[in-house]
């Protein structure tokens, strides 16, 4: 299978007089057709800052790329026009956001809005146009009679469906959301997760799942990358990463989280918290963090190890499954 997305070695800062924020440090990334990948991290750590990098949506001033490639479909989009972006993210990429609202009209109905973005980037007529949305609408649990209504009379989770709508009319290959059940009702979290869960595999769509939840990319992501201070600092097929994490992070994240089978008094939370991403520690910045680190953790960035399973530490601590 193609390689659909490849991300090289990806530097994304905020420079302002007073400060870098350094949210994004060489990140590399790669997504076939119709693999899914969680994006697990927590708040800061670069996730949504990679997300918007890929859609070219950046915010400038003070966000920048200040190095790497982003290569989709072959091209890397660096060097896109504003036009080619719009392009591509009508229908190329595709992003699902925490906040419905990001995305929808307030003042059109939905139907409208729907219509207009098959209008924009397909060649039908309206009637076509029309029949598309309503057929997508069905596949997400929007009945028919709601295309006039207004996204103030739709409940968190009915928004959620309508922008999955209009994320997916388009088809494209690569499907981003970012939080996309954050917002919503607990109770209609699985519902709504499941749907985009199994509009990917229908339409074979490479999709990026950003979240701070284990739990959600095991439901429904094959691969899974850990993302720390701007870092990828464990990635690998879900089976392998949940079975033999390497990185002593990832280790952290799943001790620290509640398992069915045990009681919340084993829970380990990982000490210390968060580095500020506009004054990284030296060396690994899990380092002030670490029950592991050594001397020349401060003073020495490690490297990548492993090939289809990966991760950045100086040390092998956890080989041959020792540890779980
Ligand atoms: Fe811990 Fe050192 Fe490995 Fe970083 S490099 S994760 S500080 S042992
Ligand atoms: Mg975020």
């Amino acid at each position: 299978k193609d390689k659909i997305l490849e991300i090289k070695n990806l530097h994304v800062h905020y420079i302002t007089e007073d400060e870098t924020v350094k949210a994004v440090n060489g990140v590399n990334l790669s997504l076939k057709q119709g693999e899914s990948l969680g994006l697990v991290g927590e708040t800061g750590a670069g996730k949504s800052t990679t997300a918007l990098a890929i859609m070219q949506l950046v915010p400038y001033p003070p966000g920048i790329i200040t190095q790497g490639e982003i290569i989709f479909q072959g091209k890397n989009l660096i060097y896109n026009t504003e036009k080619e972006n719009q392009q591509m993210r009508g229908n190329g990429i595709s992003m699902i956001f925490q906040d419905p609202m990001t995305s929808l009209n307030p003042i059109m109905t939905i139907g409208e809005q729907l219509l207009e973005v098959v209008m924009t980037h397909k060649k039908l007529n309206k009637e076509e146009g029309k029949k598309l949305v309503l057929d997508l609408l069905k596949v997400v649990g929007v009945k028919e009679d709601r295309y006039n209504d207004y996204p103030h009379q739709f409940s968190g989770g009915m928004k959620q469906r309508v922008v999955i709508t209009m994320a997916l009319l388009c088809n494209p290959q690569l499907l981003i959301a970012d939080e996309p059940t954050t917002a919503l009702d607990v109770t209609i979290q699985a519902q709504v997760l499941k749907i985009i869960s199994d509009l990917q595999s229908k339409y074979n769509m490479a999709m990026i799942l950003i979240t701070h939840d284990l739990g959600v990319v095991a439901e429904t992501c094959d691969h899974v990358a850990i993302m720390y201070a701007g870092e990828i600092m464990e990635k690998g097929t879900v089976k392998e990463v949940y079975t033999n994490a390497k990185h002593p992070y990832t280790r952290g994240l799943f001790e620290s989280i509640p398992k069915l089978d045990e009681d919340s008094e084993k829970l380990i939370p990982i000490p210390g918290s968060a580095p500020n991403s506009a004054d990284l520690p030296t060396g690994c910045p899990f380092h002030p963090r670490c029950k592991y680190k050594q001397d020349i953790c401060a003073e020495l960035a490690p490297t990548v190890k492993g090939k289809e399973h990966q991760y950045k530490c100086h040390f092998s601590l956890f080989e041959n499954g020792e540890g779980n």
